[in-house]
């Protein structure tokens, strides 16, 4: 059975995420149209949409998924249905991968089971995913250890670039700035970072960000000391991902440590690229936030290598950098992600 394949929107809140969900359903809606006012008996997908709870009662029910009744998008809403990783599996059982398409909204919530590893299993017996996520959370940080592994399986990754910055206005910087971070107020004032996993409930006191306008108070206190050294560069800031499966970039060694990076910018380059990073030495989450805090000064930092390893199983170093990403193009042959069909 050939593989299947999961494609994933990133971005901050209200970037239109679960809309781009939804464009999977109205291209098919679009075509179906067509083919009716001409007559054509075309094939078609089951769709199943679904998106995850932190309602007990639901998990422990083990809600399925449905089929998606209407076609209309404005009915979808209605048959959104609960998953776990469990009714996942259970309610794909008895469909044909090659007739179904699964759409998961909010995919970083952590619902019970490895959610990571039962889509990764579902796309390898061929089903085709899409998936929506928040990759970060409102410290400008990876949302947790689930939606880095998924990120990290992901075949495509798209970053949803529709939301503004609700902060950027007439004189800073004076015309409309994309949005890549979310900006979490409490009682009007941004919110004090905290290490570790954030529950997200509802849309309230959450804005969407440029990156220079993404201001989390406490934040410096747990930054790399090398990031004070670096000068703040006033642009846009970028960490633009490739996702080599076909392993090019191994031909290239640009290995750079911290301090390598951080004499680099020091002598004047605004840019860094960066590859091979196995043969560091450096702790993975702590490396990828460097790049992250480096991208928010204004540098661009590209970054080459593959996000599964030999055995397939997440690269400790791409799968802590992707959720930090604004951009990533994934090469690819073949239907699956090692290049090899
Ligand atoms: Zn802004």
């Amino acid at each position: 059975m050939s593989r299947g394949s999961i494609i994933t929107y990133i971005g901050p809140m209200h970037s239109f995420k679960t809309g781009q969900l939804f464009g999977v359903v109205d291209a098919q809606q679009y075509a179906k149209n067509i083919a009716e006012t001409l007559g054509i008996d075309a094939l078609f997908y089951d769709i199943l949409i679904g998106k995850p709870t932190k309602d007990d009662r639901n998990i422990a029910n083990d809600v399925v998924l449905l089929h998606s009744k209407s076609d209309t998008v404005s009915d979808l809403a209605t048959d959104f249905q609960y998953f776990s990783a469990n009714s996942l599996e259970s309610a794909l059982f008895g469909c044909d991968p090659k007739k179904t398409k699964i759409l998961l909204d909010e995919a970083q919530f952590e619902v019970g089971g490895d959610l990571a590893a039962t889509i990764r299993d579902l796309s390898e017996d061929g089903f085709e995913f899409h998936i929506s996520l928040l990759s970060t959370n409102y410290t400008g940080y990876a949302f947790n250890e689930q939606s880095k592994d998924i990120l990290a399986y992901s075949d495509e990754i798209i970053f949803s670039a529709r939301a503004y910055c609700l902060n950027c206005n007439e004189n800073n910087p004076n015309e409309p700035q994309v949005a890549s971070k979310t900006l979490l107020k409490d009682d009007g004032k941004p919110k004090e970072f905290i290490e570790g996993p954030f529950e997200l409930v509802g849309d309230a006191g959450f804005y969407a960000v440029c990156r220079r306008h993404h201001y989390v108070p406490g934040k410096d206190k747990v930054r790399h000391s090398n990031y004070f050294e670096i000068d703040d560069l006033d642009v846009e800031g970028t960490i633009l991902v490739v996702n080599d499966t076909l392993g090019v970039s191994k031909d290239l060694d640009y290995s750079l440590s911290i301090n390598d990076i951080t004499s680099r910018l020091k002598n004047g380059e605004k840019k860094i690229i960066l590859s091979n990073l196995e043969n560091l030495d450096e702790k993975p989450e702590v490396y990828a936030r460097f790049l992250d805090d480096i991208s928010s000064k204004g540098y661009q930092v590209v970054v080459l290598g593959s996000s599964l390893d030999a055995n397939n199983k997440p690269d400790k170093y791409l799968r802590e950098i992707l959720p930090m990403a604004n951009k990533v193009i994934t090469t690819k042959v073949g239907s699956n992600g090692n290049g090899l069909s």
